[in-house]
């Protein structure tokens, strides 16, 4: 089985690397892919731990650019991990991430909810290449008494159009692509059951857009075949897998069930013979 979708705790997941690691060989996965919020972070030690179970790890990332203030996750892939352009990318991808939680706290604390800052942003501090997000408010939110679980802390207060909501800013879903290619990867659009912008494939298609992820936990059957049929008919490739995120993340548990076909990861394989600039 393939799986080109997980988070560790290098960014909002709830396992460790090795954890993962021995998660992942246990459901039977033979080649995965970290890919963890605008961090690489987790890459070295996944494979030092995953290699020896008999599981191949890809290079693999999840980079959030913006379109409409509105956050589009994007899949990269097959990059060189050592490429220092895309390094310099992610830190200030990081970097972003950090003025957004401190500016939701703001926003929060404005409607009387104070959270601990600095006890947030010095735990993140200490794991190298750490990706800090939204689920470590979340989080607090509950641990405050805030909201019922993580999901009801979203659904009040932190996504698109809730009170304490704030953009990402920066980068465009195209010039992910570029940086991307630059390191000799390629991009698929992630979930983008999830999002409402189907509009936007058709132009990135024509901007080296290799992939759709058509299968992932948020899609159904119908989305799934939705996604496969668009990718056919603009000459992309697809991925998948289980955004898995843990134990308690708030999200579906999909590990071993939200696979990749062997065909298509061919497929997408292949496109990264394809872009310019890359090594085979
Ligand atoms: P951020 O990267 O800071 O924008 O946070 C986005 C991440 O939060 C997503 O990748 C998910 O892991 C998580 N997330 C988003 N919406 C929800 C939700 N409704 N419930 C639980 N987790 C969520
Ligand atoms: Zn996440
Ligand atoms: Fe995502
Ligand atoms: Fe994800």
């Amino acid at each position: 089985m393939i799986d080109l979708h997980l988070h560790t705790t290098v960014s909002d997941g709830r396992s460790t690397p090795e954890q993962l690691a021995r998660r992942v060989a246990a459901a039977g996965i033979r080649v995965c892919a970290l890919t963890d919020h605008d961090t690489i972070g987790g890459l070295a030690a996944m494979r030092a731990a995953a290699e020896p179970l008999g599981v191949r790890v890809i290079a693999g990332i999840e980079i959030t650019a913006v379109h409409d203030s509105l956050d589009v996750h994007m899949l990269g892939y097959f990059f060189d991990p050592d490429d220092e352009e895309l390094a310099t990318f992610l830190a200030a991808q990081r970097e972003d991430r950090v003025r957004r939680v401190s500016e939701m706290l703001d926003k929060l604390a404005d409607m009387g909810i104070v959270l601990h800052r600095e006890r947030l942003l010095k735990r993140a501090a200490k794991t190298a290449g750490k990706a800090i997000g939204r689920p470590a408010i979340a989080k607090l939110l509950v641990s405050h008494g805030h909201a019922r679980d993580i999901a009801d802390a979203f659904d009040r207060f932190i996504s698109a159009g809730r009170p304490a909501f704030v953009a990402r800013r920066g980068v465009t879903p195209a010039d992910v692509i570029k940086v991307v290619g630059r390191a000799g990867g390629i991009v698929s659009f992630a979930h983008p059951g999830k999002l409402g912008l189907d509009k936007l494939i058709a132009p990135l298609a024509a901007q080296g857009l290799a992939a759709i992820e058509a299968f992932h936990p948020d899609h159904d059957a119908a989305a799934v075949e939705k996604y496969r049929t668009m990718a056919r008919e603009l000459g992309l490739a697809v991925s998948g897998g289980s955004d898995y995120h843990g134990p308690g993340s708030g999200r579906a548990e999909a590990l071993g069930q939200v696979t990749l076909p062997t065909e298509a990861f061919e497929m997408l394989s292949s496109r990264r013979l394809k872009t310019p600039g890359s090594t085979p």
